[in-house]
């Protein structure tokens, strides 16, 4: 199969490269997990269609991908600058369980929203907890090879030992460091200096420790992606992801952390999603600030969870995308429409293949589609192009099937399993829709619109399409 090429926006270089796996026969992507102490909200789950999106892009575009996702069940602060508590210590106090349960129940919770909006599980995901040996080793290799500091029990890393620390965030290092509040942490010698190995615990508590060449204690939060990005997908691999939240500290803590040791740098791509954001001010949705959605508050309100996933859609990945109700509930009747129109094109019994006369018009659609996606993943102006081929008249209803399930291989909507819902209707429905039925065959259209209104008393909607009507309960 030929690999058709694929232009990316990469952080490092703020520019869309066209995109050069390391190995032709294996592309390697990291993304930064979840981090487990309670339900990753919508915003979160932004991050994660992205990367899905991406994955499924590259495959699509003929690589074999190998997805790690980590799971963060320790070391992960409030404040990611090594200020406040563990947030899995807020999480043990807010439900009196141990770490592990729940570490445990949210990493469900979190792969079970995932299933829900059709995210492919990574190829591999691994837990902080069950790798601290190659997080202690990488920080040991930081120590020997000059980049660490222990002091006040802690092992810190020094962000002056590695020249390139601002690249990636485009940091102003020496405003930085002058106007960061150094005074959280009297043991760094500099500000942005953050911590490999904890030993001298601000958390008598922390039930999570283990021992280490320098005392019992527990990893920083950024070791663990260092560590495990090595350890499945060694010293350099292809790309990074997250959200751009984790441009500044995150991700150029990991930068640091790698390079230190290795002498390389770890991926070649940095890719990172927009937020999502809520309110006037458009401030990034936040577990910390309050005033966030979960899946589930969706699904409770009889919502279509994969509505979430056309939300995301239909918006470019890197721009900030604003939550509101009224933009959710336009996807949901946008995803209802497109489900109506594929399954009466499944109704008709089609086979889903572009036959001879649909074959120029569908390779020249199939075409748009790709350079869409395969220019840094233009989500909303591909599902343009599937609007465009399913309004065609110049492809047969085969064709228009076949090209709406290939789009659908990145889109990861579903639509080969989309099925007529079957509902039970009362009789008296059934009766008063066959009436209604009969009216409008007469041309009766005051009948029929008083049948109608007496079905939408009973809470039924009424959907009429050229098939015929059909019956559905209200929302
Ligand atoms: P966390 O569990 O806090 O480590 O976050 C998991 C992922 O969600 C990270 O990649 C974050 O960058 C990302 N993220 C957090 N908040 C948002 C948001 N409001 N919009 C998009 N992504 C986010
Ligand atoms: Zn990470």
């Amino acid at each position: 199969m030929t690999i058709k090429q694929v232009r990316l926006f990469n952080t490092l270089s703020r520019k869309v490269e066209d995109f050069e796996p390391l190995d032709s026969a294996q592309v390697n992507v990291y993304c930064c997990g979840p981090t487990v102490y309670n339900t990753q909200h919508i915003g979160n789950l932004r991050c994660y269609v992205f990367e899905d999106t991406l994955i499924r892009t590259l495959r699509y575009a003929g690589y074999k991908v190998k997805h790690v996702m980590n799971i963060t069940d320790v070391g992960h602060l409030v404040g990611d600058g090594d200020e406040g508590e563990d947030k899995m210590l807020v999480a043990v106090k807010r439900e009196g369980k141990r770490s592990y349960e729940i570490a445990e129940h949210y990493s469900k919770i979190f792969f079970d929203h995932c299933a829900q909006i059709n995210i492919i599980r990574p190829d591999v995901v691994c837990k902080a907890t069950d790798h601290v040996p190659q997080m202690i080793e990488l920080a040991k290799k930081l120590e020997e090879r000059g980049y660490a500091y222990f002091t006040g029990g802690n092992l810190y890393y020094d962000v002056t030992k590695f020249p390139h620390y601002g690249d990636l965030a485009k940091l102003d290092m020496e405003n930085l460091q002058a106007g960061a509040r150094i005074e959280v942490d009297f043991n760094k010698k500099n500000a942005l200096d953050f911590v490999l190995w904890f030993t001298n615990s601000k958390f008598e508590d922390q039930e999570m420790q283990w021992d280490s060449p320098w005392g019992r204690g527990y990893p920083g939060w950024h070791i663990e992606c260092s560590a495990m990005s090595k350890h499945y997908l060694g010293d350099e691999f292809d790309i990074h992801c997250g959200g751009r939240d984790h441009i500044s500290v995150h991700h150029s803590n990991e930068i640091a952390q790698s390079f230190g040791a290795t002498g390389k740098m770890p991926a070649k791509i940095w890719s990172h999603s927009g937020w999502l954001v809520v309110g006037k001010d458009n401030e990034k949705m936040a577990k910390s600030t309050g005033g966030f959605l979960v899946l589930d508050t969706i699904i409770e309100r009889g919502s279509d969870p994969l509505a979430y996933r056309y939300f995301c859609l239909q918006a470019v990945y890197r721009r900030d995308l604003s939550w509101s109700w009224e933009g959710f509930d336009g996807a949901e009747r946008s995803l209802q429409k497109l489900k109506s129109q594929i399954l009466t094109l499944k109704a008709k019994g089609q086979k889903a293949e572009i036959d001879k006369s649909s074959e120029v018009v569908a390779h020249a659609l199939v075409a748009e589609f790709e350079e869409c996606m395969f220019n840094d993943l233009n989500t909303p102006t591909a599902l343009a192009v599937l609007y465009k081929a399913l309004s065609s008249e110049e492809l047969t209803d085969e064709s228009k099937l076949a090209i709406a399930y290939n789009f659908d291989q990145i889109f990861g909507l579903g639509m080969e399993s989309w099925q007529q819902e079957t509902i039970e209707i009362p009789q008296e429905i059934a009766k008063l829709l066959a009436l209604r039925e009969a009216a409008r065959k007469n041309k009766d259209w005051a009948e029929s619109d008083r049948i109608r209104d007496q079905i939408i008393e009973h809470g039924y909607v009424i959907e009429d399409s050229k098939d015929g009507a059909r019956v559905k309960r209200k929302s």
